[in-house]
């Protein structure tokens, strides 16, 4: 198996690299036009409609192709949009170049040939040389200030020896596995993050509507960068726990969740605003790129109804009134904390699908201590949650 990770830099770049970035912009928007007017939209048949119209453009073959392939991308996040109504023609604003061709890394430098015989160096910071040192560097993008390198190590796969389901939320993650234990780990900073800077936003009072725009873009960026930062912190937590255990890993899949919290459906629009900026598609990326690394299984269930039935009977559960976080089921009695049987029910579906069994009630054992004071772990009593005879 084939892990991938990615590691980042900030660069100055000179006139050379921001003229490929431009001429890439263009051949991408060049190609998209051609893709919408042709009606073609897979990477063979544009490759055959675009490649000879890229020809005016100066830089080496290899972008073109990577342009053409960006295009294909573009394309299909398009139609799938454009099929459940009226869409803008897409139009590629943003300086970003891709390649998996052509480039090096030769005595601490990148070097990135553009044209024939001309050839960009960009130096490697001393954490991208170590980071990458002793893996295959698959590709390399570039954007006007940052340079990102995508390495990769080949992984042989545990083999599990458990596996633990996760559910994710707006304040935590929480985690339930089959030795029985349970996981919860805090995520109220970043959630805070995001309002603090959405309120911040909001008191932005400028009349010229670009100035406005630039100024919430920026404080865009840097809550994106502070909750990735939180998240990368619970993802590594996580997967080191897994790795610990030897545990694979199942999440929901969540393609199409947002969907979930649009208008009209009830919920306030400071609350949808919230869910739809929290990072569930991040925290999953990371959780599973980390995990891959690690050469941990990771297995993707249905989320339908995951926090609506009991882990236990499978039959609907009832809200205790007064208690927020709390769910009881009519039929066999057991009170549960939300979280934790959704966490169930995601690693009960997840391991139907692997070649282990669930533990019976008998066997659930006591959580082990990893014996570390810094580990934020809530350790969660599974006790409290059997059902009462
Ligand atoms: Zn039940």
């Amino acid at each position: 198996m084939l892990a991938i990770k990615t590691v980042q830099q900030f660069y100055s770049p000179d006139q050379n690299i921001l003229r490929l970035l431009e001429q890439f912009r263009q051949m991408m928007n060049r190609c998209i036009q051609i893709g919408i007017a042709e009606n073609v939209s897979s990477l063979k048949a544009l490759s055959l409609k675009a490649y000879r119209q890229l020809a005016a453009y100066d830089v080496m073959s290899y972008y073109k192709m990577c342009a053409v392939s960006a295009a294909v991308g573009v394309l299909r996040n398009y139609r799938k949009v454009a099929r459940q109504g009226e869409t803008r023609m897409p139009y590629v604003r943003r300086l970003r170049v891709t390649t998996c061709y052509g480039f090096k890394v030769q005595d601490g430098r990148l070097l990135l040939p553009h044209r024939p015989r001309e050839t960009i160096k960009i130096p490697l910071t001393p954490h991208v040389r170590a980071t990458i040192a002793g893996n295959l560097i698959r590709s390399v993008t570039l954007t006007p200030d940052k340079l990102s390198l995508a390495y990769a190590k080949h992984v042989s796969e545990v083999r599990p020896q458990g596996f633990m389901g996760i559910d994710s939320n707006l304040d935590n993650v929480t985690l339930a596995t089959t030795d029985g234990s349970v996981l919860k780990h805090n995520l109220c900073k970043a959630t805070r993050v995001k309002s603090t800077y959405s309120r911040v936003r909001s008191h932005i009072k400028r009349n010229d509507v670009r100035i406005r725009r630039h100024i919430a873009n920026k404080y865009g960026r840097k809550q994106r960068e502070k909750v990735k930062q939180i998240l990368h912190h619970a993802s590594k937590q996580i997967v080191d726990e897994a790795k610990r255990r030897h545990f694979g890993v199942v999440m929901e899949n969540l393609t199409g969740m947002r969907r979930l919290y649009v208008r009209g459906n009830g919920q306030g629009r400071a609350y949808r605003g919230r869910m739809n900026s929290w990072s569930y598609a991040e925290l999953q990326r990371q959780i599973e790129y980390k995990a891959h690394w690690e050469g941990l299984p990771v297995i993707y269930v249905h989320p339908h109804g995951t926090s609506a039935k009991c882990s236990v009977c499978g039959s609907r559960l009832a809200r205790i009134p007064e208690e927020n976080r709390q769910l009881r089921c009519p039929s066999c009695g057991v009170t549960v904390d939300r979280d934790v049987n959704a966490a169930r029910n995601i690693l009960a579906r997840g391991v139907r699908f692997a070649p282990i069994a669930l533990p019976t009630e008998a066997m659930v054992q006591e959580p082990a201590t990893d014996g570390n004071p810094e580990s934020r772990w809530e350790r969660v009593n599974l006790k409290a949650y059997a059902p009462k005879s």
